[in-house]
């Protein structure tokens, strides 16, 4: 989906701006675009610094316990549709 950002769609997301019907356009847009899911990433990451954190850990411990790739997953729904 090259070409379809929307740079207003993004800060408005992040700034909690949306009308909820352009919330869920840009959740499906970032579903499918690597680019726009790193920006959401990264500013719920800065905004969590804490839950982050604990999350790595939690993950790397499970997954030596474990011993296999399927204990990690991209944490996908992070996203605070409030
Ligand atoms: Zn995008």
């Amino acid at each position: 989906m090259d070409g379809s950002c929307n740079r207003e769609m993004l800060s408005g997301y992040l700034a909690n701006r949306l009308t909820l019907e352009d919330q869920l356009d840009f959740l499906i847009h970032v579903d499918s675009c690597s680019h726009c899911w790193d920006e959401v990433y990264n500013a719920t990451k800065s905004k969590h610094p804490h839950y982050y954190k604990t999350t790595a850990r939690q993950v790397k411990v499970s997954k030596q316990e474990m011993g296999e790739d399927e204990a990690f997953q991209e944490p996908e729904e992070v996203f605070e549709v409030a």
